[in-house]
């Protein structure tokens, strides 16, 4: 789950981490009233949307020539004009895609008098099975591209869970970035408090872009990005209630209703299936005999006749789906009531696609009988190969 800026900020600064003081607001009052509460003269005023790349955006309404989502505002009357061109408006970035992001959300900040800008980030690396610190002297631009011409530019600490972090750690870290002095020990602080926030917070990436160095010797968060392991939210409501469902997918809000997990992908073979290996196994099955499904979509075990009509639902509400495969193995739950769900809610929702089902498991030839009586045009398949096989060709001959 991923959150915004300023919601990311609230959290660090309860870990003693140095962020510039800001205002969240939805409207232009409260961008005004934000901004009043600030010193000045320099004011920032920061889109909210859960992408980067904003400071070189652009927005659709406007003018190719009009600032971007990051912008400088020398005084309350420009804070006033820049918030009322932002929001409501749609942010295309390098992140966002095409469709680009509606601004609903903004942040006034402190405008920082910026000597350097670092990047510093932190994610769970799967390789070495360690959370891992890379850092880099060359923030505030692409990280992938830095990553890419100059890759001795960047430095990746790996810090061993049995000893957490040590002293070493925050050297390494205040090293690589080529500090001296007081901004040193500052940056050995704070790589220790945000390995404190990273765990405690069962984070799963955490970027700091740019981590600055103020004129007056200072280390501040300038912008960064969270997102958590959504298996722990249950430990954290506090960052759960941070969650801002009008940034995600809608598809993907509603299966996580029903508890379905589902990923949007581009193909046209819609798919259910239960169990993610099994989900996996049938997406490569379609792409060998040609085509690309449409979908991932693991209804899980409980495969009950309201989340199958809701993963139907889901599937059948993305325009690209030309055909449905649906591959179940009944083994806790029983193929005819499999067969059940699946004939009652192709029903429910007026199925207008062709639908191969393959059923596996106890209670099969039941299942199977169920399907055939439903008096509804699905076609039975006996194995993977033989469902694969006979999606791809429906959705061939309906074209
Ligand atoms: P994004 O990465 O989405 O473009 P950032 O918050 O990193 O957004 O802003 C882009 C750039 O704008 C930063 O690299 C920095 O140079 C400048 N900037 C952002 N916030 C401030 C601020 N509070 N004071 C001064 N400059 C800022
Ligand atoms: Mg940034």
């Amino acid at each position: 789950m991923n959150i915004h800026e300023y919601q990311a900020k609230e959290l660090l600064a309860k870990f003693g981490i140095g962020i510039p003081t800001g205002y969240p607001a939805t409207s232009v009052a409260e961008a005004v009233e934000g901004a009043k509460k600030l010193p000045g003269p320099l004011y920032v005023v920061k889109a909210q949307i859960h992408a980067g790349g904003r400071g070189k955006g652009k927005f659709k309404e406007l003018g190719a020539d009009a600032k971007g989502g990051v912008r400088l505002a020398k005084s309350i009357e420009d804070v006033e004009k820049d918030a009322g061109e932002m929001l409501g408006n749609t942010l295309v970035t390098v992140q966002t895609g095409d469709a680009g992001k509606q601004v609903n959300r903004l942040y006034v900040t402190d405008g920082v008098d910026i000597a350097e800008e670092y990047y510093l980030s932190m994610l769970v690396d799967r390789a070495s099975g360690r959370i891992a610190m890379i850092v880099s002297t060359e923030g505030g631009m692409d990280i992938e591209e830095v990553a890419h011409s100059t890759p001795e530019k960047i430095t990746t600490i790996t810090i061993d869970p049995a000893t957490g972090f040590m002293p070493h750690h925050g050297r390494e870290v205040a090293f690589a970035l080529k500090l001296s002095g007081d901004l040193n020990k500052q940056a050995q602080k704070l790589s220790k408090q945000l390995y404190e926030a990273f765990t405690t917070l069962d984070c799963d990436m955490l970027e700091i872009n740019p981590l600055v160095e103020t004129k007056d010797g200072n280390l501040l968060v300038l912008d960064t990005k969270m997102s958590f392991d959504s298996n722990a939210l249950y430990r954290h409501p506090d960052v759960e209630a941070m969650r801002d469902e009008t940034e995600e997918d809608p598809m993907e809000v509603e299966a996580s209703k029903y508890d379905l997990a589902y990923i949007k992908l581009d193909g046209d073979i819609g798919c259910m299936v239960n169990g993610a290996g099994l989900a996996m196994a049938t997406m490569d099955i379609i792409k060998l005999n040609g085509s690309f499904p449409a979908n991932f979509l693991d209804v899980g075990g409980g495969a009950t006749t309201e989340k199958v009509t809701a993963a139907f639902k889901i599937i059948l509400s993305d325009p690209a789906v030309k055909g449905i495969l649906v591959n179940i193995f009944g083994g806790i739950m029983r193929c005819d009531t499999i067969a059940e769900g699946i004939v009652a809610a192709a029903k429910e929702v007026d199925l207008s696609v062709p639908l191969v089902v393959r059923l596996e498991g106890t209670n099969v030839q039941q299942g199977k009988d169920i399907l055939a009586n439903s008096g509804l045009p699905i076609v039975p398949a006996d194995n993977l190969g033989d469902a694969a096989q006979k999606i791809v060709g429906e959705v061939k001959k309906a074209a």
